[in-house]
């Protein structure tokens, strides 16, 4: 069997509207993700699934395929494939089947991977997002239940491999989408969007490098119109700028094939950073190359009613209702919402700052701007922000009040992240940044700088607006910068008539 039949995936295809074009030729993606759940142990034994342990000592009886072993499902596993569905509004399976997928490798020690194939416990669904302004909607095909395999390695070896067994039987979630991607950047929306999710559910911990989300890209392209062509799928991407540099690759290789008149093969390939090329690893199988056939040692995976409620009750609350809640309640805008639910963690700083008495606006334009500026920069993390929800909501409330004004905040601010002080009031007081508030003190200053600056008064009473602004700011540096803007405006005015 090849892809010269028809593409079971064609069908859902009709009516997408066509893409953006490269070179004229249209980009389709459709991604297969790996993502490693949270579970303590693995999916059919009781071994550990922590990261980093010497090889082979978290691989038991089972997970080596010892004879007369059996393999007894994780309820964690089940419960978090649960979750997902229910995140994405999926159709979860009330019951579903394990199956055998036959290879030969060394790190499997089994001979087959088990999975699931006919009958996937999670079914359908969709992950939307923004792609700058516009909303995406990516369907999905199906999730399914499997175990990872072990690992192969061949560094510190010399004519020889080894073979580490820890990682096999690691439960996964492979959770795969129509062909529904048009680019390489809603591609890799795509990818961020459902990594928060399930580091937002709690299903994974969404560490990258350490192989726990794993993207396999299936590229392709064609002139608009035409039937699906031939795709290349690009596995194990582990970091976003990998993946978009990849699929990038992937599609100026495809379309100079089709330029030069070749063909596409169906293969799968591999991303080397360091060439920043994808190099075919192996002509791809097919499903028939596998003999799947459902594992007779596993019955049914039976989810009742009952089990899905119960884990329904216990969801969090997700991003997008999240979002809409700030809109509505704090008035914020839907660019700033979502900024603020990137993750649990950047939410839960924004509700603690509004809860220590922040004006939510002012407490958003801080987190969205200067902290993440700062996060971004020094590549860390809201968890590690040096400075809390809490220093940030008293700091907004010594703005509100007119004790400093937004440069000295900006000031106090990165003192406090500089780790120089931990009490709002107490740096500001250190370092003399509190605002003029003695009008007396003012009104000597303003009338000093209108004394001294005749031209400005004369060409602002000609109607030059930038000579009033030029006086605001002569006051601003006489007062050290401690006078209240809003005030000197205001003094000015009523001086100046
Ligand atoms: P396999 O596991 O053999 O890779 P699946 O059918 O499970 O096959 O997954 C196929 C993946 O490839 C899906 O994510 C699907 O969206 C994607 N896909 C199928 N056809 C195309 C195509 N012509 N171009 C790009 N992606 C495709
Ligand atoms: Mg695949």
């Amino acid at each position: 069997m090849s892809e010269t039949a028809a593409n079971p995936f064609e069908q859902q295809q009709q009516g997408r509207p066509t893409g953006p074009l490269v070179q004229g030729y249209e980009v389709i993606i459709g991604f297969e993700t790996h993502a490693q759940l949270s579970t303590a142990s693995k999916i059919f034994s009781r071994a550990s699934t922590a990261f980093g342990a010497e090889p082979n000592t978290q691989a038991c009886a089972v997970d080596l395929a010892l004879p007369g072993t059996l393999p007894v499902m994780n309820k964690g596993a089940v419960e978090r494939a649960i979750r997902l569905g229910l995140a994405l509004g999926s159709t979860i399976a009330p019951r579903s089947v394990f199956a055998r997928k036959n290879y030969f490798y060394p790190d499997l020690p089994k001979g087959y991977q088990i999975s699931q194939y006919e009958i996937p416990v999670v079914q359908g669904g969709t992950v939307s997002f923004y792609l700058g302004e516009e909303q995406k909607t990516v369907r999905l095909v199906r999730a399914h239940l499997e175990e990872d395999a072990g690992k192969s390695l061949h560094e510190n070896f010399v004519g020889q491999s080894g073979i580490d067994l820890n990682r096999a039987g690691t439960p996964l979630l492979e959770i795969v989408t129509e062909p529904d991607m048009r680019s390489t950047a809603e591609a890799v929306a795509y990818a961020k969007e459902l990594h928060k999710i399930v580091t937002w559910i709690g299903i994974c911990d969404g560490n990258m490098q350490e192989g726990s989300f794993r993207c396999d890209a299936n590229v392709s392209v064609r002139r608009p119109g035409q039937p699906l062509g031939t795709r290349r799928e690009i596995k194990n991407l582990n970091s976003f700028r990998f993946m978009q540099q990849a699929i990038d690759y992937e599609i100026r290789w495809q379309i100079e094939q089709l330029e030069d008149g070749s063909r596409v093969e169906q293969a799968t390939v591999l991303f080397d950073p360091d060439t920043g090329e994808t190099r075919a690893m192996r002509t791809k199988e097919d499903a028939a190359d596998y003999r799947y056939f459902p594992d007779p040692d596993l019955p049914p995976l039976a989810i009742s009613s009952d089990w899905i409620e119960r884990v329904r009750a216990a969801m969090p609350e997700l991003p997008r209702a999240m979002a809409e809640r700030y809109q509505q309640t704090h008035g914020l805008s839907a660019y700033d919402a979502t900024q603020l639910t990137q993750s649990v963690a950047l939410a839960r700083y924004f509700d603690e700052a509004v809860a220590a008495g922040a004006a939510p606006k002012l407490a958003s334009n801080w987190i969205t701007g200067e902290i993440a500026r700062r996060l971004n920069a020094q590549e860390i993390g809201i968890e590690a922000a040096p400075v809390s929800a809490k220093q940030l909501a008293q700091l907004i409330g010594r703005i509100a009040d007119g004790t400093v004004s937004n440069n000295a905040a900006r000031q106090v601010f990165d003192a406090l992240w500089g780790g120089e002080g931990q009490e709002v009031d107490t740096v500001i007081e250190a370092k003399g940044l509190k605002q003029m508030n003695d009008s007396g003190a003012l009104e000597a200053i303003v009338d000093e700088v209108l004394a001294k600056n005749q031209k400005n008064i004369d060409e602002y009473r000609a109607g030059k607006d930038k000579a009033f602004n030029a006086l605001v700011g002569q006051v601003m540096k006489a007062s050290a910068g401690k006078a209240n803007p809003a005030q000197v405006n205001a003094l000015l005015k009523s001086r100046l008539g």
